[in-house]
């Protein structure tokens, strides 16, 4: 059985909380009763915007700049939310970045950046506050991926892979933790109004609302309500899976 919450505050950690989707998700579970820690790469002012959002639904946010990408910094990170606002909760790895270029073409920078950043900073989180969650018998990790993850893309091999791994990544935590009442689960969005997606051409824009089943883009507000979701109780039999959340982009 995972714990029912009773009451009283809970922890949430966010990567990539400072701006677009990872905003949204830490301002949806603060309005859930969660006080924040998030941490973002390095801008600094969105990230203050994120925080006083937080504070502004009455809960606590604490905030650093880390890469995810470095192991001890995200080890880091956790100690210190953990240290300010008690046990963690609830885990959400968004911290994302895209390098595109056809394969042929990509360098093995654009590669490693990708990969180190998407996957390898959701293992680093996700390692940081599993033992706690197991040893509380209580917890929720929710990974950010992308539609992108589950059919490829063009021009984005190394993003897809990122986030294909994602899904490989959240079945075995699912398998693992599950025993202690640990919950993994990953959200797959299609096209969100975003910072990412804000330099695509207004022909290419076009033609990916064209494909989305209900017209457009979404919003980073839509993907944060299935993450309320799912690190609730009312996802309590729910591990290991993919929820889209894209508008029917994939059906
Ligand atoms: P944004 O570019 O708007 O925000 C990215 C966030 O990640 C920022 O908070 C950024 O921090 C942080 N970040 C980037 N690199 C690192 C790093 N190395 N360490 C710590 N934090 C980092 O992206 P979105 O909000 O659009 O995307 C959020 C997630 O959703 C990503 O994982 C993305 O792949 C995924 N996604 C987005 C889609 C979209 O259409 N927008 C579609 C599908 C998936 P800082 O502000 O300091 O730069």
């Amino acid at each position: 059985m995972t714990e029912q919450h009773t009451g009283g505050p809970r922890t949430a950690l966010v990567s990539g909380g400072s701006r677009g989707i990872g905003r949204a998700i830490a301002v949806r579970l603060a309005q859930d009763g969660f006080d924040i820690a998030f941490c973002y790469r390095g801008d600094h002012e969105a990230a203050a915007r994120t925080a006083a959002l937080v504070e502004e639904q009455g809960r606590k946010a604490v905030h650093r700049a880390v890469d995810v990408a470095d192991p001890d910094a995200v080890r880091e990170f956790t100690a210190l939310a953990q240290d300010w606002l008690g046990p963690v909760h609830a885990a959400v790895s968004c911290a994302g970045i895209h390098r595109d270029r056809a394969a042929a073409l990509m360098s093995d920078e654009d590669w490693s950046d990708v990969v180190r950043t998407n996957l390898d900073g959701a293992f680093h989180l996700s390692r940081s506050v599993l033992m706690g969650m197991f040893r509380r018998r209580a917890g929720s990790l929710v990974l950010i991926s992308s539609v992108a993850g589950i059919g490829g893309t063009a021009g984005q091999a190394n993003y897809a892979a990122s986030k294909a791994g994602l899904h490989g990544l959240c079945g075995s935590l699912a398998k693992e933790a599950g025993r202690y009442g640990v919950r993994a689960n990953v959200v797959a969005p299609g096209y969100i109004e975003s910072d990412m997606v804000a330099d695509l051409p207004p022909r290419v824009r076009k033609q990916a609302a064209d494909a989305v089943a209900l017209g457009g883009f979404g919003l980073p507000e839509q993907v944060a309500d299935s993450v309320s979701f799912l690190v609730s109780d009312r996802a309590s039999y729910i591990t290991g899976t993919v929820l889209r959340v894209d508008g029917g982009l994939t059906v």
